[in-house]
């Protein structure tokens, strides 16, 4: 009996030591990134990221020196948006999030939403898509600039969301309150559009990257919508007074009947984390994301443009990530 249980333990051992010699994973590490509403381009944006720190783990693991092995996992749920991913990064709930460059700015610099809560440890990992500012209108609203907007009903988005403080910026910079709109709502992104084409709001205001699909479903469906342009002065104030914002604009024919340019402003959708999280994790999502770079690009239409060497400063107000410096410095990105 002691014989077998000698031999059964030296098994064990051997086992073991196998295990730590051949590498095999020894434990995995979870972690979140926080996006937008699901039918949104952070949903996809965060769940392209897990998709290439995924594969390349997997490639990893058939290449993997001895004894290296520290898997990590991600998921990339559905949120608020980029204030309330901000928070939650903040809390060290998240570890990375999605957000507009506008928010990314202030939370950082302790400003506008932000007064009073300043997050000095958000840190940058790199920026991805264009969100230009939105005001999509029902055709029959006969609403063709901010001014038109007088009187109708308006999803302003819900409280957390990118969308929701930019249109109040936008409301400070015009110079009205919600009492300009007949009522407001604070739908979600993803029931914004069933809202429009229901009817049961006249507009809403979004920042999102484009081409994508719920908006395309606001220009087809019973709604006929298109967005409005948003220039003038107080427009052009708002893009000449801060660097996180530029002109921007949809071309006629992104979306069915869409026959003319909506001209706007707009931010870019970047990557966050705090200075709190490993140099190791955001190393190696950096390095999924721009080692698998034409792979990443083919997750969303709206990447398409994406350039890696805009993508390391544009739109970037917090101190890049050590992490994520260490990859664009061996890369020779930087
Ligand atoms: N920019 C929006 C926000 O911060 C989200 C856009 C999206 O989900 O793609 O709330």
């Amino acid at each position: 009996m002691k014989k077998i249980i000698t031999s059964l333990s030296s098994a064990l051992l051997i086992f073991v030591a196998s295990l730590s010699f051949t590498g095999v994973v020894k434990s995995a590490e979870f972690f979140t990134i926080g996006t937008g509403g699901p039918t949104g381009v952070y949903f996809q944006t965060g769940n392209a990221i897990c998709k290439m720190l995924h594969k390349s783990a997997i490639s990893a693991e058939h290449g993997r020196k001895k004894g290296t092995a520290k898997a990590y996992r991600c998921t990339a749920p559905s949120t608020g948006g980029s204030n309330y991913n901000i928070g939650q990064i903040k809390a060290g709930e998240f570890q990375f999030g999605v957000a507009q460059s506008d928010w990314q700015y202030h939370a950082v610099n302790g400003s506008s939403k932000w007064e009073g809560k300043k997050f000095g440890d958000l840190r940058a990992v790199f920026s991805v898509h264009n969100e230009p500012f939105q005001i999509w209108a029902r055709k029959k609203a006969k609403i063709k600039n901010f001014a038109g907007l007088e009187g109708k009903v308006v999803n302003i988005g819900n409280p957390g969301s990118g969308q929701r403080g930019t249109m109040e910026e936008l409301m400070k910079a015009m110079g009205v309150n919600n009492s300009f709109f007949k009522s407001t709502t604070e739908l979600t992104s993803s029931e914004q559009v069933k809202a429009l084409c229901d009817g049961k709001i006249d507009a809403f205001g979004y920042s999102v990257g484009f081409p994508n699909g719920a908006m395309e479903q606001a220009a087809t469906c019973a709604a006929k919508a298109s967005p409005i342009n948003l220039t003038g002065s107080q427009v052009q104030g708002l893009i000449s007074g801060a660097d996180y914002y530029a002109k921007a604009v949809i071309p006629k024919g992104t979306y069915t009947n869409q026959k003319k340019d909506a001209t706007t402003f707009g931010v870019k959708a970047t990557v966050v984390t705090s200075a709190s999280v490993s140099d190791e994790l955001v190393y190696l999502v950096t390095k999924a994301v721009m080692e698998n770079f034409d792979d990443f690009k083919k997750q969303h239409p709206a990447f398409g443009f994406l350039e890696k060497k805009n993508m390391i400063k544009d739109g970037l107000s917090a101190p890049l990530h050590p992490g994520a410096i260490k990859y664009y410095k061996e890369a020779g990105l930087m």
